[in-house]
């Protein structure tokens, strides 16, 4: 039976029948390649896929040797897939409108063009056009920042951690920094605040509780070591029941009676009160300036609606300090994001037409009906394809949320397409037709809650309905076809 003699025979004749790179290569389909990818990437995946073909016919994986246009087939599908850009687009149909794994804000197109630009051609990134000599590239937004936040001084770094890092490290080196308990946060992506605190070389004394921290907790630990004083935005949980934090206000005063600077990490850093758009109030710079903060931190890829990076506004002594250390050179932003983010601060001039021209505040502020009718409008082009999948397929009210750790309580009313199974056979053709949404061309992303595939529409605009309903339909397809 386990005559390895009687094996090898035919793995040989297999093998022998396979083509040969040049044979190939001489194939009609192949000149289409050679002029696609070009000669070196033809060769390697031809190579690559005979040799592991042969490798599998070896190790009996594998018995016969494919057709030949199979075997072209294969080539062709490595050659297509290593072009697709890895960094693919998606439809976030999760429900959570600034989603950090899928890459947070989305943004409008007056800034997109700005940052295509800078990319395209050079730029005044640190040129003074006037004088004809060497610029500091901060001063292309600093100027939008002090406006809108109030500050005397602005600085721009590569995102908010990076913001709080260089803070601590240019003013609280070797030094202590006190903060309430109930602030020691984790966000995801491994940014805790006792860690970064060590890292950037500050010594980080807690005062309170978990749940409660008062005015003499901070009054009690100020000695000559202490350098700041810290609040930070507890952004993606809440402390409720009996609880005490010490306003930002009194803070200010506790630091400013001894000479040290108050400040202040908020995390999501809207310009703007979003209560004026119908939205929960999310704290602003501004506001934390006016209670007296001296330094304030934010990110500009959540609320801001921006590119990724991080902002420090404040005192002008201080900034400058900041500015000074060397880590500032070290977590720059690029010419791209500064094109960016001036284009984006720009449409902050206007609060009145900002629901319409800032692509986050836009779907933020997308009324639940108008998500209704969409939902009505593609039901019945989907429905036949979902039914046939053994699906039910329905219209859903359900809540979306802002996401990044902005406002971690509020939910916005959503509807979402649900997709469930009839019977208990179905259920695996519900996780099928995820897994086939996520590998389409543009992938489609909805998040599986109690056996029911979700598509919040929250986010899906108008421009993309026909790209949604192609990829469902081909996806539902392929749910019936390996069934
Ligand atoms: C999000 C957040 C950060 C980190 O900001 P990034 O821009 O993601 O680096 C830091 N602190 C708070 C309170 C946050 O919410």
């Amino acid at each position: 039976m386990n005559n390895p003699t009687v094996a090898r025979a035919p793995v040989s004749e297999w093998l022998s029948q396979l083509p040969s790179v040049d044979k190939i290569l001489l194939l009609d389909r192949a000149q289409e390649w050679l002029e696609e990818y070009g000669r070196d990437e033809v060769l390697r995946v031809t190579r690559s896929t005979l040799s592991l073909l042969r490798q599998a016919l070896v190790e009996q994986k594998r018995v016969t040797a494919p057709e030949l246009e199979t075997l072209l087939d294969e080539i062709a599908a490595t050659l297509k897939t290593r072009a697709t850009p890895n960094l693919r687009r998606v439809l976030n149909l999760t429900g959570t409108v600034l989603h950090t794994n899928l890459g947070r804000a989305v943004m409008p197109p007056e800034v997109i063009e700005a940052m295509a630009s800078a990319a395209a051609e050079p730029c005044a990134l640190e040129y003074d056009l006037g004088q004809g000599k060497r610029g500091d590239r901060d001063e292309l937004v600093e100027e939008l920042l002090c406006e809108l936040t109030g500050a005397e001084a602005a600085t721009v770094v590569n995102n908010n951690a990076a913001a709080v890092f260089l803070l601590l490290n240019a003013l609280s080196n070797r030094k202590e920094t006190i903060v309430s308990r109930g602030e020691l946060i984790e966000i995801g992506g491994a940014f805790r605040i006792p860690d970064i605190m060590k890292r950037a070389g500050a010594k980080l004394v807690e005062v309170g509780t978990t749940n409660r921290t008062h005015a003499k907790d901070f009054v009690e630990v100020i000695g000559v070591k202490t350098a700041l004083l810290m609040k930070v935005h507890t952004s993606n949980y809440v402390v409720q029941g009996f609880t005490a934090e010490v306003p930002e206000v009194e803070l200010a005063k506790i630091a400013h009676q001894h000479q040290l600077p108050f400040v202040v990490d908020l995390g999501s850093g809207t310009l703007l009160d979003l209560a004026r758009y119908g939205l929960p109030s999310e704290p602003t710079p501004r506001q934390a300036i006016e209670m007296g903060a001296d330094l304030v931190t934010f990110s500009c890829d959540k609320l801001l609606g921006g590119p990724q990076a991080g902002i420090l506004v404040g005192r002008r002594a201080l900034i400058q300090k900041i500015k000074k250390n060397p880590l500032k050179r070290v977590l720059r932003v690029g010419k791209v994001t500064l094109a960016g983010l001036e284009a984006v601060l720009r449409l902050y001039r206007n609060p009145d037409t900002l629901p319409q021209r800032l692509s986050v505040l836009q779907l933020l502020t997308r009324p639940q009906a108008d998500m209704q009718a969409q939902a009505e409008r593609l039901l019945p082009r989907i429905q036949n394809a979902i039914t046939q999948c053994g699906l039910l397929l329905s219209t859903h009210p359900v809540k979306s949320q802002i996401g990044s750790g902005s406002l971690p309580v509020e939910r916005l009313p959503s509807v979402a397409l649900a997709i469930e199974p009839t019977t208990r056979l179905t259920e695996k053709n519900v996780l099928r037709l995820e897994r086939l949404l996520r590998a389409s061309a543009t992938a489609i992303v909805g998040r599986i809650s109690d056996k029911m595939l979700l598509l919040d529409l929250r986010c899906l605009t108008q421009d993309k309905e026909e790209i949604f309903v192609t990829a469902l339909l081909a996806a539902a397809s392929q749910v019936v076809s390996v069934r």
